[in-house]
């Protein structure tokens, strides 16, 4: 059994920056590069496998040969997405559907819950989850009439915070935030407002019909109880775990032995430098750890979070 290391793939966008490159040292395509997409099978953006046995191999294509690797996990698609996102501006106010909703009017794709966690940030950033509206009916006449100021619900960001953002949840990150993203590997996104930014002198397309049909109202909040314990070499906080997920990080100092039990387990290096089972690791790295792959010893001042898929 051998780590299964992934040359991520980078994404440009409107609201991209150069983070990617001056804080993880990647090579990305332009000064405004929006995504790492880390860990990804999603064929608008596939990771690739770099060395090992399968060193070359699209990760949605070893999904398909290898599936014992993830433990049969059900599916045709790896069903995980992990990105890191530099947004030097503001991303626009959107919402994803549900699996149901996406199935129905998305050609069959998954619906998209996703998870942030807030890797940096300047002072006083904030960003948007939920909103003000009272009802549905309300929620659609903010909407219609644009009234984003009353609208929009914004909450202060400090490095280290952990959203949950459930399918029908408003949502948006604001520029000046670098952030982890764990989510179903979907590109399902509904726009409801782009602060009436033009790309290539035109609007990015919205998607108000859909917005309304799919955004919860009223906003209730779905962040679960973050717990943190001390392991022997390692300090463990359990962020989330939701029907699709289950994500956790891991500050190891020295040395820190574990199996994982899941299918597969996904691994970003968020600082730090060391070993796993001997291979060298550092910030900027990303692995899945295959199914029963056993006892594994991390080495070294690390700081990672792990991601695995729930039970299907
Ligand atoms: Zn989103």
């Amino acid at each position: 059994m051998e780590l299964l290391m992934i040359k991520p793939v980078f994404k440009e966008a409107i609201w991209g920056g150069k983070k990617l490159r001056e804080v993880f040292h990647y090579t990305i395509p332009s000064d405004k590069t929006g995504e790492c997409w880390a860990i990804s099978g999603h064929p608008n953006g596939e990771g690739s496998i770099d060395g090992g046995s399968f060193d070359g191999m699209k990760l949605g294509t070893l999904w398909k040969d290898r599936p014992e690797l993830f433990g049969h996990y059900p599916g045709n698609q790896f069903p995980l997405l992990v990105k890191i996102i530099d947004a030097q501006q503001d991303l626009s106010i959107q919402v994803h559907p549900d699996d149901a909703y996406a199935s129905v009017h998305e050609h069959g794709s998954l619906g998209k819950t996703e998870c942030w966690y807030v890797l940096d940030c300047e002072p006083g950033t904030e960003i948007v989850i939920g909103h003000h509206a009272r009802d549905k009916a309300e929620m659609e006449a903010m909407i219609r009439s644009q009234s984003w100021d009353k609208f929009i619900r914004k909450v202060p960001v400090k490095k280290g915070d952990f959203f949950q953002i459930d399918p029908g949840c408003l949502h948006a990150i604001k520029g000046g935030t670098l952030i982890l993203e764990t989510q179903q590997s979907s590109d399902i996104t509904y726009r409801v407002y782009d602060y009436d930014r033009l790309s290539d002198g035109k609007p990015r397309p919205l998607h108000v019909e859909q917005s309304i049909a799919t955004i919860n109202a009223p906003f209730v909040s779905c962040q679960g109880e973050i717990v943190k314990e001390e392991l022997c070499g390692a300090v463990h906080t359990h962020l989330i775990t939701c029907p699709y997920y289950s994500v956790d990080k891991y500050e190891i100092h020295g040395e820190w032995e574990t199996e994982f039990a899941s299918y597969f387990t996904n691994v970003s290096v968020l600082e730090g430098e060391g070993t796993v089972d001997g291979v060298p690791v550092k910030k900027g790295c990303h692995f899945i750890l295959p199914h029963r792959y056993g006892n594994c010893k991390f080495r070294g001042e690390l700081s990672i979070i792990c991601s695995s898929p729930e039970k299907a």
